[in-house]
């Protein structure tokens, strides 16, 4: 057996399926390459989603001609000064892309450095490198890739449609974009619609409108309007970015964009961190939507883990955690007692076909007016001293709603005594198949799911009692024993006090075991041994014990669903004015337990809309 090294080119080829694993791979290699070299504008261009050709312009500051020769030689970088591996500040620094793509494709590389009256270019053909040619440029640097895989037929058949392949490619520049709303791209594709991301002028850390309309210009107009924006450093860590309400979620996380010093990651810490911030807002199986990006010293980061770069390490995981969860807390939980107002435009295509009611618009406004106008309708004067116009109705409502309903059975002026004011919920004005609270506020009209917003109560109150009184604790019959080796057990009893704040009553018992005594009352049929391994593993994670709180929200959560006025029970006037009273000063009101909003509300001018007023 002779041992003997790799020729270069095969060396190249081998990488390259690490590296450039598809076309979306290389152009995400020759975008960052762009913006690693200071380009304010990034032009792109995909023929066939990229399998056919790749093409990235730039006005960066370019390469000189000896430069050229080099940067597409292997292992050849202009990005780590000092071979320091632990400052990495730029996107590239393994001087890979260009060789590995050179290996596989017919790469050209055209540029212009700052200063240079004309440019040079140079062709790597499936790995056999051409001379260095003088070409025409302006300042900056052009790349074209054709025919990728040409070289390695087996890969070429690896590669999907050009819709899918395409679809990638778009994916790619999105995110960088996003993270990016300084620089103008631009991307042109045969058949798709042209897209462009205009720079926008902010600083990159201003969570101002630049960032929301490019974030809107991606996500949608329906995130831009539906999150809130948030902006934190701690201990040198900063966040910002939108945080979207819990009641906009999705079925999957894709719509989970997070940034680690303006690189995309998938990065289980931040993933996991940002479930732990929406919490029990969400339903299990549904995900927030969420553009963050995090600003950290590059020595306390790693991501020189994997070749895409999509995962990093963290110096302090706990952190990071820290930092997301306070962070899109904070936002959301001022924004919580809003509701999606994404929902108002499906409502208003929705409604005209369930009002039940023929004629033509005028005639349903006539119907609306008579409901919410002066003549049938009566003030409440205890709610008018509050300065609001809010009216009670007479008697049943006319034509617009079934005679037969029972309304509010109390509809004689209330005078509740120590009622809080009107807020922004307004006053309860009718129900509607017992089920729906009907209020009207100064501009509009709001309509409560009775049973989704007491439920979100009830929760929320049992919460505060695990929050303070700390919870109601059941001895068990055989206390059980669990073995979990000596640094777990160890970490548990470290945290025995706050557990036991929790119901849960853990001792020591012997080598590297510990010794369940007691439970939460509410708590029932448990695994205890599932759930105290659960719980140390999490503990070693996060170092704190929010596992246990989540299961016991959980519990809250069943109960509360049990617990509340079900729909269909009928309220008067003062207990859904009390109802709307509590909603106003409860936590994350604006949504139930599982998610859905808890009220929606229609504004005048929307109303107007529907009767094709405006
Ligand atoms: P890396 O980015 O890891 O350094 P690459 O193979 O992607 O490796 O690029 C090699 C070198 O080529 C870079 O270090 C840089 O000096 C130069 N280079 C590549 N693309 C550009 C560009 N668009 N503008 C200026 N220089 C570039
Ligand atoms: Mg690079």
């Amino acid at each position: 057996m002779t041992l003997r090294l790799l020729p270069p080119d095969l060396v190249n080829r081998i990488a390259a399926g690490e590296v450039v694993e598809r076309p979306a791979a290389a152009l995400k290699e020759l975008v960052e390459n762009s913006l690693d070299a200071g380009a304010t504008r990034i032009a792109i261009t995909l023929r066939e989603g990229g399998k056919a050709l790749i093409r990235v312009e730039d006005n960066g500051w370019g390469m000189v001609r000896d430069d050229l020769a080099l940067a597409i030689q292997r292992h050849a970088t202009s990005k780590l000064p000092e071979g320091d591996l632990t400052h990495i500040t730029s996107f590239g620094f393994r001087g890979e892309a260009l060789p590995s793509i050179g290996a596989v494709a017919r790469l050209t590389v055209t540029s212009r450095a700052r200063g240079c009256d004309h440019a040079w270019s140079i062709d790597v053909n499936g790995g056999v490198v051409g001379a260095v040619e003088p070409a025409a440029l302006n300042e900056g640097t052009a790349i074209d890739v054709r025919d990728m895989f040409f070289a390695t037929p087996a890969r070429l058949k690896f590669l999907k449609t050009t819709r899918t392949e395409s679809d990638y490619a778009h994916e790619v520049i999105e995110r960088l974009a996003m993270a990016n709303p300084q620089v103008d791209f631009t991307l042109t594709e045969d058949d798709r619609r042209p897209r462009r991301f205009p720079a926008t002028t902010q600083d990159k850390t201003d969570v101002g409108d630049g960032l929301r309309h490019r974030l809107a210009a991606i996500m949608g107009d329906d995130f831009a309007k539906n999150a809130v924006p948030l902006a934190l450093t701690r201990h040198g860590v900063s966040l910002y970015g939108y945080a979207g309400l819990p009641t906009l979620n999705k079925p999957t996380a894709r719509d989970q964009y997070l940034f680690v010093n303006r690189r995309p990651v998938r990065d289980k810490v931040v993933v996991g961190a940002v479930r732990g911030a929406y919490g029990d807002l969400l339903p299990s199986g549904r995900f927030p939507m969420v553009a963050l990006f995090i600003d950290m010293p590059f020595d306390d980061v790693d991501v020189n883990v994997h070749p895409a770069k999509t995962e990093v390490r963290f110096r302090d995981p706990a952190l990071i955690r820290g930092v997301i969860v306070t962070g899109v807390r904070e936002a959301i939980g001022h924004a919580a007692q809003w509701t999606t107002n994404s929902l108002t435009p499906a409502l208003m295509t929705m409604m005209p076909a369930h009002y039940g009611v023929g004629g033509n618009p005028s005639e349903r406004l006539g119907q609306l007016s008579e409901w919410m106008g002066d003549q049938k309708i009566a003030p409440i004067s205890a709610f008018s001293s509050a300065g609001l116009s809010v009216r009670a109705p007479m008697g049943t409502l006319p034509g617009f709603l079934d005679k037969s309903m029972p309304m509010a059975r109390d509809t004689t002026v209330e005078q509740p005594e120590a009622v809080s004011p009107i807020g922004r919920l307004g006053a309860a004005i009718a129900q509607l198949h017992n089920s729906f609270i009907v209020a009207q506020t100064p501009d509009g009209v709001i309509i409560v799911d009775q049973h989704a917003a007491h439920e979100r109560m009830t929760y929320e109150g049992l919460k505060a009692a695990i929050e303070s009184q700390g919870v109601k604790r059941q001895m068990l019959l055989i206390p059980e024993v669990i073995e979990l080796g000596d640094t777990a057990a160890q970490r548990l009893i470290a945290h025995s006090e706050e557990l036991c704040r929790f119901g849960l009553v853990v001792e020591e018992f012997g080598a590297g075991s510990v010794v369940v005594r007691e439970i939460p009352a509410m708590m029932g049929k448990v695994d205890v041994k599932a759930m105290i391994r659960d719980l140390s593993d999490e503990i070693a994670e996060y170092d704190d014990a929010r596992g246990l709180k989540d299961r016991l929200y959980e519990i809250a959560a069943t109960m509360a669903c049990h617990g509340s006025v079900r729909a269909g029970r009928s309220l008067n006037t003062a207990e859904m004015n009390a109802l709307l009273r509590q909603m106003e000063s409860t936590p994350n009101s604006g949504q139930c337990n599982h998610g859905r909003p808890t009220y929606v509300e229609l504004k005048r001018s929307d109303l107007e809309k529907l009767f094709e007023r405006r």
